[in-house]
């Protein structure tokens, strides 16, 4: 959430600042601004979007060759041009943008005002503004030691970049528990929350780790620890295109990320899934798979869209490799006192690998001695970094806030990991494995057909988009796809809607049932259809309105149902990977049709990295 933009080189910073800002829209934001320094440092700053703050900035002059922005996802003060960054200190003498919490800021803010010191907004970030400046005033021989005694006060989270008008030549960046890159170029240097802003000028970036400080002018970045240690920058080459994050002309990054299905798990599969006489490669597992195969236990952490891949990944894991599993919200997990034992292992689950709960769940499952593994989309992020193994989904950047191709890849992750150890367990014979893996293969091409019938789901979607509540059912592997349903239409359209247990709705939510509401239910055939259907009855004879996702040729729920979307027959073990495809097309249209912001919905941010 919220994006750091940040530039120092040869070029003018404006276009690059602006441009980059717009490239981390995705993350969710409340309002934007920029700092150039020219002989002095100007702020031009906004409540709303990055369309705004260019429009305030209009034809001022702020040419400069130095400059950082921001998009600002309100923790301190309600998002207004007052709060928005950058902050500059009561004296002028530090300008800085930053992401994160600092938790004791309140503690802080009172000591500097007993000092004297002023305060324009209400934000946490102006106070570590001014701890910097009060400490440069009393003597700090240079800017970059008053960044560093200043931190030593903190506590919280940052990713920071910090302009400094008595050293205008650089900028100093800091990073704890909220990301920041680096790229190098050319007698230049770029900064930002994550690579997305950087792509198209240079594809060598250094990660930043927590507790490094980087003070880096045109042509020379210095990089230490927080307690002065230097260290050697990592240059990495970036994996990802330009046109990878651009909409390549669907009308939201979201649609582009829905119809992309097919693409990305044939990524995820790439080199992994191949015949079904090989065996699933996990490169990432290798070492750690005999303790995979010995765990008593798994446990899953996860937030929000990847909690969903992990009760699918529960429902895997149990299935096909018998390992009991329990699903944790991370941000549950960490402030418990979890009872790890040395057989269990944990699997940490994020689309961005920043998720703040979840990274620091991981800290502490690491410190009880656990097996920590990740299953992550961004490459380079906090989570692969920190954990023990683990496995990239190869989604591609996700940009729509609300995740679409981020879950599917999760699950397929995690299909592929439940396969592999209960083939290693001999749980799962030749002759299933062959035909796991040959269905597994036809998913591609299965999600393609139900996306080629999205025509029919967008006139349902017509019908219901005044809804103001509604109710998504599943049983086994598609309870977490109802969950799932329900939270995209939550997300994107602001309906109100509930993911229940099928058999769950007896007792209670059947209660809000009547001629207006419409009960979704995912009912494709399994093990568990002949009590769906009962459901299905159960909503029919109180008047709900009932749109189901069922298998092809289905004949029993479409004559109960007002809606049916059809999808392929597959294994149920895979009906997660299609189940999920109409329902994601359904909120959607809902929400387009309603007006919504569908890739940055209100309030939401695409990556958490606030607790
Ligand atoms: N805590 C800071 C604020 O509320 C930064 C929020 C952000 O990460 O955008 O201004």
């Amino acid at each position: 959430m919220c994006g750091i933009v940040a530039y120092i080189g040869e070029r003018q910073a404006l276009p690059i600042l602006i441009n980059g800002l717009k490239r981390l829209e995705y993350r969710g934001y409340d309002s934007a601004g920029v700092s150039i320094w020219n002989k002095k440092t100007k702020v031009y700053k906004r409540k709303g979007k990055v369309a705004d703050l260019e429009a305030f900035i209009g034809n001022d002059d702020l040419t400069g060759n130095i400059g950082i922005g921001h998009t600002r996802w309100a923790t301190h003060g309600e998002p207004n041009d007052v709060n928005a960054h950058p902050h500059m200190s009561m004296n002028g003498k530090f300008t800085i943008i930053h992401n994160g919490i600092i938790e004791n800021y309140s503690r802080l803010r009172d000591k500097l005002t007993s000092f004297g010191v002023t305060f324009k907004s209400e934000t946490d970030t102006e106070v570590l503004a001014n701890l910097i400046e009060y400490i440069y005033e009393k003597g700090a021989v240079d800017a970059e030691l008053a960044v560093r005694l200043a931190l030593s006060k903190v506590i919280g989270a940052y990713g920071l970049v910090i302009i400094c008008s008595d050293e205008p030549d650089k900028l100093i960046a800091a990073r704890k528990g909220s990301p920041l890159v680096i790229g190098v170029g050319n007698e230049e240097y770029f900064l930002a929350s994550d690579a997305t802003p950087i792509v198209e000028y240079t594809k060598s970036v250094i990660y930043l780790n927590d507790g490094d400080v980087a003070v880096i002018t045109k042509d020379q970045l210095t990089l230490k620890t927080d307690h002065n240690k230097s260290q050697t920058p990592i240059i990495q080459e970036l994996n990802i295109d330009i046109g990878e994050i651009d909409k390549g002309g669907y009308e939201h990054f979201m649609l582009k990320e829905i119809f992309e299905q097919p693409r990305s798990i044939n990524d995820t599969f790439r080199g992994r899934v191949k015949t079904e006489n090989d065996k699933i490669h996990l490169g990432g597992l290798y070492e750690v798979m005999p303790k995979l195969i010995e765990a008593k236990r798994i446990l899953i952490i996860a937030c929000g869209t990847s909690w969903h891949a992990g009760l699918v990944g529960e429902y895997l894991f149990e299935d096909l490799a018998r390992i009991p599993v329990e699903v944790e919200y991370a941000s549950e997990f960490r402030y418990r006192n979890p009872i790890i034992n040395k057989d269990d292992v944990v699997i940490a689950i994020s689309q961005s690998g920043e998720t703040a709960d979840t990274l620091a769940a991981i800290q502490l499952a690491k410190e009880k001695g656990a097996l920590v593994l990740g299953i992550c989309n961004v490459v380079g992020s906090s989570i692969p970094r920190e954990t023990h193994a683990g496995v990239y989904t190869h989604a591609g950047p996700e940009i729509g806030v609300a995740s679409t191709k981020a879950f599917t890849c999760q699950v397929t992750v995690l299909a592929m990991m439940a396969i592999t150890i209960g083939r290693s367990k001999e749980l799962i014979s030749d002759s299933s494995y062959q035909n796991l893996i040959k269905e597994f293969n036809l998913i591609p091409e299965k999600i393609e057909e139900i996306l080629q019938n999205s025509l029919i789901i967008k006139e349902a979607a017509e019908l219901y988009k005044d809804s103001t509540n509604s109710l998504y059912l599943g049983r086994g592997y598609l309870f977490p796809v109802a969950l799932e349903g329900a939270l995209k239409l939550k997300e994107i359209s602001y309906i109100h809607a509930e993911g229940y247990p099928a058999a769950e709705m007896k007792h209670g939510p059947i209660a809000l049932i009547d001629e207006k509401m419409p009960v979704v239910v995912v009912a494709t055939k399994d093990s568990s259809y002949e009590k769906i259907v009962s459901n299905v009855q159960e909503v029919k004879a109180r008047n709900g309105k009932i749109i189901a996702v069922v298998t092809k040729g289905d004949t029993v729920i479409r004559k109960m149902a007002d809606h049916v979307f059809e999808i392929p027959e597959t294994n149920p073990v895979f009906s997660a990977l299609l189940s999920v495809i109409p329902l994601q097309l359904f909120s959607y249209y809902i929400a387009v049709m309603r007006g919504c912001n569908v890739d940055q919905p209100r309030n939401l941010a695409k990556s958490v990295t606030v607790e």
